[in-house]
């Protein structure tokens, strides 16, 4: 039996025969058309105005807080229970990030918390769909705009997640979104900036094309200074083929979650990732977490799924624990992390695949109950 990885992209001929044209045809003055069509289509998916491709969602984000001011003396909010990328260009800002714990269920930053934590320097709240489940956007809305905040979505793990019908990623601010090759929808690297706020995406379009203004008509001639963070065409065709099938990307990760809820959702103790009503989850990654009293530990877990050869990835740490950054009281940030498991979701996964996984949280469970 080989070793059942925990994600894997779905690539066909599709996207195959679109690299290839990339790679033959699209140099000179085709070198941007695939980069313009997947911005077109990607927008046109999420429902916002404008796309800005890009060669990262660390990028876009970067670009899109550069956009909004944010800088020096500025707070930015975010849920200590975070992947580094989300922080990372808030530190290069010269911002300074407030962790704030999150949500029991969810895993999301919990909006009381973020309530707590506004002062007069706040500037921004991102707001990460966690593993494929949605932050509270009506709570985070009412207070970004009650303070005149920007909230800004990191929908990097949430492509396909829709809170009442509007995709994660298009309600806020700004979104951003990955295209790692972890990820719903790959690129190999890359990501995605989108927006319905024009003057925001003027900004971040300069800033995208080394600070030139699209309005200038001098070459070599750049009006602030700004960033190289493009995706390449060939990347976009690989994009635009995978967005042609993107219906099925997310319906496979979904059907591959509810797999893993029917079976162990069953079990006494064990929580995984929520669909509240009127949402759909993106189901980036399916997650077990585990009740305390079970003394199911991230290193029994992973001890147990190494042992049948399945992949398994830890849960994230707080980011407030990395050496980077002072520690902070968000009890459920660090408490959660240390009992639960994200168990692998790839679009090729079989029903014995699926099975393996859950025999290994079965026979875990049954011999700590
Ligand atoms: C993957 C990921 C990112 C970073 O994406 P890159 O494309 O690697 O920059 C940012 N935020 C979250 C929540 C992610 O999961």
């Amino acid at each position: 039996m080989a070793r059942v990885a925990y994600t894997r992209p779905s690539i066909t001929e599709v996207e195959v025969k679109l690299v290839e044209d990339a790679a033959r045809t699209g140099w000179g003055a085709k070198c941007y058309d695939y980069i313009h069509r997947f911005e077109a289509e990607f927008a046109a998916y999420v429902g916002t105005e404008f796309a800005i491709a890009t060669s990262s969602c660390t990028g876009a984000m970067e670009m899109g807080l550069a956009g909004l001011g944010v800088g020096p003396g500025d707070e930015v909010i975010l849920a200590d229970t975070n992947w580094i990328a989300t922080v990372a260009p808030v530190m290069h800002l010269g911002a300074t990030p407030v962790f704030v714990d999150i949500l029991p269920d969810s895993w999301c930053l919990d909006p009381d918390h973020v309530a707590a934590a506004i002062t007069r320097r706040t500037k921004a709240i991102i707001a990460t769909h966690l593993y494929g489940n949605l932050c509270d956007m009506d709570a985070l809305g009412a207070l970004a705009e009650s303070h005149g905040l920007a909230l800004i979505e990191d929908a990097a793990e949430a492509l396909g997640a829709r809170w009442q019908g509007a995709h994660a990623g298009s309600m806020g601010t700004f979104g951003t979104f990955s295209f790692h090759g972890t990820k719903t929808l790959t690129t190999g690297e890359g990501g995605m900036f989108v927006t319905n706020d024009t003057a925001l995406f003027d900004r971040v379009t300069t800033l995208s094309n080394h600070g030139r203004d699209r309005a200038q008509d001098k070459q070599f001639w750049a009006d602030v200074v700004g960033y190289k963070f493009k995706m390449s065409n060939i990347q976009a065709a690989l994009g635009c083929g995978q967005l042609s099938r993107i219906d099925t990307l997310t319906a496979r990760k979904h059907a591959i979650l509810s797999a893993y809820k029917a079976r162990l959702l069953r079990l006494d103790g064990v929580s995984m990732n929520p669909e509240p009503t009127n949402t759909r989850n993106g189901a980036w990654m399916p997650t077990a977490v585990f009740d305390a009293r079970l003394g199911l530990t991230r290193e029994r877990l992973q001890e147990a799924f190494d042992a049948a050869d399945v992949d398994a990835r830890v849960f994230f740490y707080p980011l407030s624990e990395q050496p980077m950054f002072e520690p902070c009281d968000t009890p459920l940030s660090h408490d959660i992390c240390t009992r639960a498991i994200n168990l692998p979701s790839y679009h090729d996964m079989t029903d014995e695949d699926i099975d393996r996984v859950c025999c290994v949280v079965e026979n875990l469970h049954g011999r700590a109950t």
